[in-house]
Parts: C-alpha cells; sequence; structure tokens
C-alpha cells in the first residue's frame, strides 16, 4: 500500500510541511508530524522537507497501456433540433487541440428528428458524427442517454470527450464518467493538450482563489465539462466535408425505469446567457421587492436580469438568474451591476463583459477596480433617473 512515512530520525520539527499541505493532512502531535486520513498521496510535502525526511513509499502505480484511446469527442447537445450554443464552442476548442495531437473530432448527437443537425456539426469541426436517432431519444434523460454513449465509447475508445457545463450536461457527464470507470474535471475555463493527448484542464478551485490545473494520467476517456461562453466559436464552414455514422440504438436495452408524461417549459424571457444586456442586482436590493425597478430597467433596454448568490439563496429569485462560479457565465455587452460588491466568485461570471457599470454607494466596493463606468449612490435613486433619461432620450 502506498503510504507518506515522516522519518521521526531525520525530522527536525520545523513544521514547514504543515502549511504546505493542500489538504490539510500533517500535524504536529506531541513530539511527531502525523499523516492524518485527509492525506491523498499527492506527495506536496515531500520536496519541501529541508531534511528529507518525508517520503512515499510502496508499491508504484501499474503501468496502463493507453495506446488504443484516440480522438476528440464532443456531445452535441441539441433541444427540439436546436444545437446549444456551447457545442460550436467545444468543437473550436476540439479542433485547436485536434492540430496538436493530430486526431480526429467527432461529434455526438442522440435524439429524433436531429438530420438537419447533423452538416452544421460538421461546418463548426467535426470530422464524423455519431448519430443515434431513437423515439426513446426524443426527450433527455439521464439513463437512455447515458447507455447510448457509454456503450460506443466502449466500441470507439475516443481519448478527450467534452460537455457543455449546462444543466444537462452537468447531469450526464458525471454519471458517464462513473459508468466508464474514469475521472472527469466540472466546470472548466481552460482546455490544452500536449503532443502525448493529454488534456490539461484548468478550473478556479478552493471558493476561486486557485486555478487547479488537472490532468487524467491512467485513465481513458478524459471528459470535461466547460462552461458556456468561455471558449470561441468557429465560423462555419459549409465545405468542409464529414462522415456520418449511423449508430444502432438498441431499444430494449433503453428500458427505463421512469415515464416521461410530459415537459413543460418555463416561462422565463430572455435567458441571462443569452442576453446582450445585462441589469444585474445584489443584496443591496434588500429585498425581492426591490428588484421590481431592475426589473422594469432591463424591459425598458430590451435586457435580462441577473443576480448574485446571496439573492438566489434567500429565495428572491430562482437560480436561473445567478452570475458567477456557481452560477452561469455570461459576456454580454453591457453588464450593469448594481448593489452588488464584486466578489470573486461573482466576478469570475462576468468579468468578460464589454462594459460593466457598477451602482453602488460603497465607493471602495470591489466592483468598482473592474467597472468601465461607476456611479456612487443609492441605487434607488439612481436606477429610476437612469430608467428616465433612456426613455427621454428614445423620444
Ligand atoms: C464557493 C463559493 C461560490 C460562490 N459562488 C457565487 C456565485 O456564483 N455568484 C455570486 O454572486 N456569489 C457567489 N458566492 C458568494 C460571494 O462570495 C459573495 O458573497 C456574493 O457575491 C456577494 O453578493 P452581493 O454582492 O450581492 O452581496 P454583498 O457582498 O453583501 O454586497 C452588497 C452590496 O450592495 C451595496 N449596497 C447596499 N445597499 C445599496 C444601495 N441602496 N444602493 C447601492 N448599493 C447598495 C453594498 O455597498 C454592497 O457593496 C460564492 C461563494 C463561495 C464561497
Amino acid at each position: 500500500m502506498r503510504q507518506i512515512i515522516v522519518d521521526k530520525d531525520r525530522c527536525t520539527l520545523c513544521e514547514i510541511c504543515i502549511p504546505v499541505c493542500p489538504f490539510g493532512a500533517l500535524a504536529l502531535v506531541g513530539d511527531e508530524i502525523k499523516v492524518t486520513e485527509s492525506c491523498n498521496l499527492c506527495g506536496a510535502c515531500v520536496p519541501e522537507c529541508p531534511a528529507e525526511a518525508i517520503e512515499v513509499t510502496g508499491p508504484a502505480p501499474e503501468e496502463v497501456d493507453l495506446s488504443g484511446w484516440h480522438g476528440i469527442w464532443v456531445f452535441a447537445e441539441q433541444t427540439d433540433g436546436r444545437l446549444a450554443g456551447v457545442v460550436l464552442e467545444l468543437l473550436a476548442e476540439a479542433r485547436r487541440m485536434a492540430a496538436v495531437t493530430g486526431e480526429e473530432v467527432s461529434a455526438v448527437l442522440a435524439g429524433e428528428g436531429t438530420r438537419d443537425l447533423q452538416p452544421e456539426l460538421i461546418a463548426h469541426g467535426a470530422d464524423r458524427v455519431y448519430v443515434a436517432e431513437d423515439s426513446v431519444l426524443a426527450s433527455f434523460r439521464d439513463e437512455t442517454y447515458v447507455t447510448v454513449i457509454a456503450s460506443l465509447v466502449q466500441h470507439h475508445q475516443p481519448s478527450v470527450i467534452l460537455f457543455g457545463a449546462t444543466a444537462r450536461g452537468r447531469s450526464l457527464a458525471p454519471r458517464l464518467a462513473a459508468r466508464l470507470g474514469t475521472g472527469l474535471t466540472a466546470d472548466c475555463t481552460e482546455l490544452d493538450v500536449d503532443e502525448t493527448g493529454l488534456l490539461i484542464q484548468t478550473r478556479p478551485a478552493f471558493g476561486g482563489n486557485i486555478m487547479a490545473t488537472i490532468v487524467c494520467r491512467r485513465h481513458r476517456p478524459q471528459m470535461a465539462t466547460v462552461r458556456p461562453r468561455i471558449l470561441q466559436a468557429d465560423a462555419p464552414d459549409y465545405d468542409r466535408e464529414g462522415e456520418i455514422v449511423d449508430v444502432r440504438v438498441d431499444g430494449p436495452a433503453l428500458q427505463v425505469r421512469t415515464l416521461l408524461l410530459e415537459a413543460v417549459e418555463e416561462e422565463q424571457g430572455i435567458m441571462i446567457e443569452d442576453a446582450d444586456i445585462i441589469v444585474a442586482g445584489g443584496r443591496g436590493l434588500g429585498g425581492p421587492e426591490g428588484f421590481e425597478i431592475l426589473f422594469d430597467l432591463a424591459k425598458t433596454l430590451g435586457g435580462a436580469v441577473g443576480v448574485s448568490r446571496p439573492v438566489v439563496d434567500a429565495g428572491w429569485i430562482p437560480y436561473i438568474h445567478q452570475v458567477g462560479q456557481t452560477g452561469k457565465t455570461v459576456s454580454p455587452s453591457i453588464y450593469i451591476a448594481c448593489g452588488i460588491s464584486g466578489a470573486v466568485q461573482h466576478m469570475a461570471g462576468m468579468r468578460s463583459a464589454d462594459t460593466i457599470i457598477a451602482i453602488n454607494k460603497n465607493p471602495d466596493a470591489p466592483i468598482f477596480n473592474v467597472a468601465t463606468y461607476g456611479l456612487v449612490g443609492d441605487l434607488f435613486q439612481i436606477i429610476p433617473n437612469l430608467k428616465r433619461e433612456i426613455t427621454n432620450a428614445r423620444r
């Protein structure tokens, strides 16, 4: 069994190793450094010990043969024959990675009545589209989608599979990773690949205070979900050629335990991820009733309303409006932040907006550090004035 051993004879009890451990697994207990059960054998402490008293012992992990796994796949999420925008962003990224590894890019399309999407996927970078068409796949369900994609993966052995970090991607990818016995890095903000095909996945960690780089060295496929609107889609090239591969869907194998009676779409106006103008509100709005002026301004501007997390946690506004690390990433032309302090976790979701306008009564609020324009004052006075000026200017 592999374990970390601290040699008591060499250890000088300098305690340098204790803060170095990212998992807080080392502690001074009595007159020795103890390794607790939080240790995950990362070995970060080993090179830091000036007395060379720490070592990782036990048999090295067995070599694994990854040579049979090739190709970069993108899950082509669609609803009623419309592709999710993130699919085109992922295809562009997959093409950039394929230029490094020399592999092919494939899209995996499941559903019913999806034929029209196949040329679109090829134009945006797929060399091949695996099409699983069946009425049982018409509505998205984890159970059926996991079964179909897992069997495709086992047969074709792709090296990488990318998913949008959408509600569906976030639900499907972990189940598929568990079924395939591989790892998954969720909510990546950056991807890269080396010439051996190792996927280098970057995502915020520890509450957004560090960016972690994660690799999956010993298992395939390498799986990641990526937030929408972080990557850039390429312009389509309708002269590109690609192969369509029909996938046999084994109906009986897709027996599901649940029956979908009806899919009801929520009335939600413009979604923040699609909006060109977002009027966002935070705790400074004081309560759900405070949001009336925000919805009013958003309507005047033809935009959508975004919110910070405490607003959702307090139940003032539903989660679909949340911007930030644990909400959505948006990149509108204009982002008006009202009564939002500008915590890193909020800014992780909106700092790529072209123009940021901040309204806050605290002149030292961090949001002003990223704002293009800042208005210091009471939002309940500023917003109605702003709306009046906009309405007058349009007359
Ligand atoms: C792991 C983790 C993930 C997180 N994910 C997210 C996330 O996805 N999105 C997110 O937003 N947060 C997230 N948070 C929470 C985040 O750290 C902050 O707590 C949050 O963003 C603060 O929200 P706020 O700016 O609305 O509230 P506050 O920080 O309380 O700020 C309210 C602001 O309103 C101003 N104000 C008050 N009254 C008025 C007025 N009348 N006129 C003008 N200004 C006024 C105040 O000066 C203040 O700056 C996360 C936190 C953690 C630990």
